[in-house]
């Protein structure tokens, strides 16, 4: 029997130290230094110990250490200063963007997802998907854009590692207390939190929220932990990936449809949904039953209204990552909520299926996203393509070039994750803004004016810092099982801190290939067992706790790092968190990552590196395939991105390019010292890297391009359709119907082009072509020259369109429409005519999914 929640007994804070609150209680420390400083000067090792959780920190301070703070002027004068670096953060107005007619006290964007990841002192996170959206909150907080995060207030968060001896992964579950993390309850002005139901098939369930301030974005998190609630509705909210697939279904239920009613209590009225991967599609649902109830539209009309205002972002390019539920668990929890929505409930089923008329076919989270959003974006340039290969069949009169799915690059928050000791580096040579505006080129470009030797001492000390932290950790852990005192007393031999260090940390999914670096041991062993040009590794990561495979490539690591005699030169640090993520990602030297190609959707943790000086040494995948310069001045890649279908060969060419790359460029380069033993040309590969990807790979990057692409236009459609009271919305609706059964009439005749067989590169072809268009307005419709090069079976490999201009329209309802293309350069060129709606709120003419091409 759990208490339902615990009580602490708290000090009582003199009045001149309330201010103290403010500061703990909003989340802007993870990324503030003069905060942390603030709470490390009153006890440091107080605050170390509170892993990172002021609230905690506060609460665990002896009454007289308050006492004597309260009369220290020194201290006083900081917390003053500190406190207005706050407010004026949290006042700051204006932004470069702006929403037309937007009540200020109004978010626009409610950005849902699973998992956030802000500080390692609120674990609601596992892994990338939730840093990413922690940072995504965070840009959106820096640039002032109105939005707000919902998601699920897990009581036990995500699990906490520890190793077995033998270095199988067991799995721990604290059970975390709100009341001392900084979050507060939403409470009603009678001081009543406030609640609200939801149905998740039968049962009612009670649900309250949490309100964790982010800077100024508020992050909202739904918790169904409630005396009221039945205990199997009460667990609900315990874990993050906990459960059984009923257990995601109806956290699915909560995360979509109970927030979208969450917002409801709380009064606020988004008008953009962004949903962060497929687990909250849902929401999509509920608005469009919201819409029927609440403005009297017709289905098709909430349909259109929903999905033009509406984001989605899809980050699996795994099928088998993609949430999917058995139609007869559907029908358990969703067939009255079909009858809501006045839709019969194969139709329902539908909604969630690639091939609608497949009654086999389970239900996709991806697909009812991507069916209920008319913005779609995997998350770099290579998971955009791999997503359009991936959900063709959902537009089946698409080649995938055209499926309307596009990418937005992930970025990392520079703020957070660069180390203290670099910041004050960036802020004398990189100027101040480099935090505000960390996506301009020029401020980057300054890098190259750091000295070499100061960049590479900072550096330096940065390792010897991760040493030591690792080996205090490693310390601890040995002292937590008992070991004996000589085990313990060598955990403080272990690693060098002068030593080419090499990281390797992420979730242990299979895909990533943690072990490869195992594949030839002795290759390995030579390379760990030199004493001239030392090598260490560091390795950290859980792997899923239903995961055997990911939990076997731990021991894998776990029983090397034992058996060798190289225990001192590679490591395995337990209980992966953003914190040991920081220590790694400041302190390395390397960074590697050897996904699988194409399965790594995106990758930030290298990112991160990348703002430290740290290198990466990666396959191809996800962002470094964006990043990566084929010299090498930024970098090294493991292959050329590859696919392979024999993965045996493909883990044995790869690693044998990774131990080559090691030993031939790696090592004789980190250790190539010149005067003041600097490694001239490794620090200009640090600064290049920084002058050249430190301005791409930022989330104030990442969201602007959110706001210009998605948020921007969605708005614009929003504020369109419900004008006059959503008539625009069923004027689309009608418009769209009228498109569906006129299309099938559409007709292409007589497409000719200049004669001759032979043109040259560059040279302009004129191409006209009648169109029958069966009453559709001309303005309705974009005829396009689709054109581009041939492969040898005659199929287009690279393809543009050019929109064709109409010329003539004939009494019985023929058009003439011409235009030109050019074809860039030599090889076997070919085009073709198609025909796509057109209409002003249709933020992509690909999303209806109609299409006409010309036979
Ligand atoms: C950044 C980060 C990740 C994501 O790393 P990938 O390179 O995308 O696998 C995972 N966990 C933590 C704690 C991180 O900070």
């Amino acid at each position: 029997m759990q208490p339902l929640r615990s009580f602490s007994v708290v000090p009582r804070l003199p009045e001149n130290l309330q201010p103290l609150w403010k500061l703990a209680y909003n989340l802007l420390f993870s990324w503030n230094g003069d905060i942390v400083d603030l709470f490390a000067r009153i006890d440091a090792r107080l605050w170390r110990e509170s892993e990172n959780n002021p609230v905690a920190f506060i609460n665990s301070l002896p009454q007289d250490v308050l006492e004597e703070l309260s009369q220290d002027e020194i201290f006083l004068s900081r917390l003053d200063e500190t406190l207005e670096e706050l407010d004026g953060y949290l006042s700051r107005t204006g932004s470069a963007f702006s929403f037309a007619n937007q009540d200020s006290s109004q978010p626009v964007v409610a950005y849902f997802s699973f998992e956030f990841g802000v500080s390692p002192c609120l674990p609601i996170y596992s892994g990338g998907l939730g840093i990413l959206a922690g940072d995504h909150l965070k840009s959106a907080s820096d640039l002032n854009i109105p939005l707000i995060g919902i998601g699920l207030a897990y009581q036990q968060g995500y699990f906490r590692q520890s190793l077995s001896p033998d270095g199988w992964q067991t799995e721990r579950y604290p059970v975390y207390d709100f009341e001392q993390m900084p979050m507060n309850l939403v409470k009603d002005e009678q001081g009543q939190a406030v609640r609200f139901d939801v149905n998740i098939g039968e049962q009612r369930v009670e649900v309250q929220i949490w309100q964790a301030k982010v800077g100024r974005v508020d992050l909202y998190l739904m918790d169904t932990n409630i005396q009221e609630n039945p205990t199997e509705f009460r667990q609900l909210t315990t874990r993050l990936y906990g459960g059984d697939v009923e257990m995601r279904l109806q956290q699915e239920v909560l995360l979509g449809i109970g927030g979208m009613k969450a917002l409801k209590a709380l009064g606020l009225e988004p008008k953009i949904i962004h949903m962060n991967e497929g687990h909250s599609a849902f929401a999509g649902l509920e608005r469009i039953r919201v819409f029927m109830q609440e403005q009297g539209l017709n289905y098709e009309a909430a349909v259109e209204l929903a999905a033009s205002s509406c984001v989605f972002t899809t980050h699996t390019p795994v099928p088998a990552g993609n949430d999917r539920f058995s139609p007869d668990l559907m029908r358990r929890y969703f067939e009255g909520y079909a009858q809501q929505l006045g839709l019969a409930f194969k139709v329902f089923l539908a909604l969630g299926r690639e091939d609608p008329r497949d009654d086999a076919e389970s239900f996709c989270m991806t697909v009812l996203a991507l069916r209920l959003s008319r913005f779609n974006n995997g998350v770099s340039r290579l998971h955009g393509q791999v997503s359009r290969n991936m959900w063709q069949k959902v537009w089946p009169q698409f080649p995938t070039e055209d499926v309307p799915i596009g990418s937005i690059t992930n970025g990392v928050h520079h703020p957070s994750w660069v180390a203290d000791e670099l910041t004050f580096l960036f802020d004398r040579y990189l100027g101040s803004n480099w935090r505000e505006e960390a996506d301009c080129e020029k401020v980057w470009r300054n890098a190259e004016t750091i000295p070499d030797g100061e960049l590479w001492r900072t550096h330096e000390r940065l390792r010897e810092r991760l040493v030591s932290f690792a080996r205090e950790r490693l310390r601890h852990e040995l002292l937590l099982k008992g070991a004996r005192q000589s085990e313990v007393d060598a955990s403080e031999d272990v690693l060098d801190p002068q030593a080419l260090t090499i990281g390797f940390a992420r979730r242990f999914a299979t895909y990533k290939r943690a072990n490869m670096i195992l594949s030839d041991k002795d290759r390995l062993l030579r390379m760990l067992e030199n004493t001239s040009r030392p090598v260490q590794f560091i390795f950290a990561g859980k792997a899923h706790p239903q995961d055997n495979e990911g939990k076997k490539l731990i021991q894998q690591i776990v029983q090397f790092c034992r058996e060798s005699n190289c225990r001192s030169r590679m490591v395995f640090l337990q209980d992966y968190d953003m914190e040991v993520a920081a220590h790694m990602l400041h302190g390395c030297d390397v960074w590697l990552n050897n996904p699988r190609v194409p399965l790594e959707a995106c990758g930030t943790s290298g990112m991160k590196a990348m703002v430290n000086g740290v290198l990466n040494l990666s396959t191809l995948d996800g962002w470094w395939a964006e990043a990566y310069k084929p010299d090498n001045s930024v970098g090294w890649s493991i292959g050329r991105g590859e696919m392979y279908d024999d993965h045996r060969h493909q883990d044995y060419v790869e690693s044998q390019i990774l131990y080559t790359l090691l030993e031939r460029d790696i090592i004789p380069e980190f250790y190539d010292r010149g005067h003041g033993n600097l490694p001239r040309t490794w620090v200009h590969k640090m600064k290049q890297a920084l002058v050249e990807l430190g301005p791409m790979f930022t989330s104030h990057r990442m969201v602007e391009d959110y706001v210009r692409v998605a948020y921007l236009p969605a708005y614009k459609n929003f504020l369109e359709l419900t004008a006059d009271g959503g008539q625009r919305a069923q004027e689309l609706a009608h418009w769209r119907m009228d498109m569906m059964t006129k299309w099938d009439g559409l007709q292409l005749r007589n497409i000719q082009t200049q004669d001759g067989g032979e043109l040259y590169v560059n040279e302009r072809v004129q191409v006209s072509a009648e169109v029958q268009l069966n009453s559709i307005a001309p303005e309705n419709v974009i005829v396009e020259i689709y054109s581009g090069a041939l492969d040898q079976e005659g199929s287009f490999v690279q393809r543009g369109a050019v929109e064709m201009t109409c010329s003539e329209y004939t009494e019985d309802g023929w058009a003439k429409y011409s235009g030109t293309f050019a074809p860039g350069k030599p090889g076997r060129f070919g085009f073709t005519v198609r025909v796509l709606p057109r209409h002003p709120n249709l933020l992509d003419p690909h999303s209806l999914g109609l299409i006409h091409w010309a036979s």
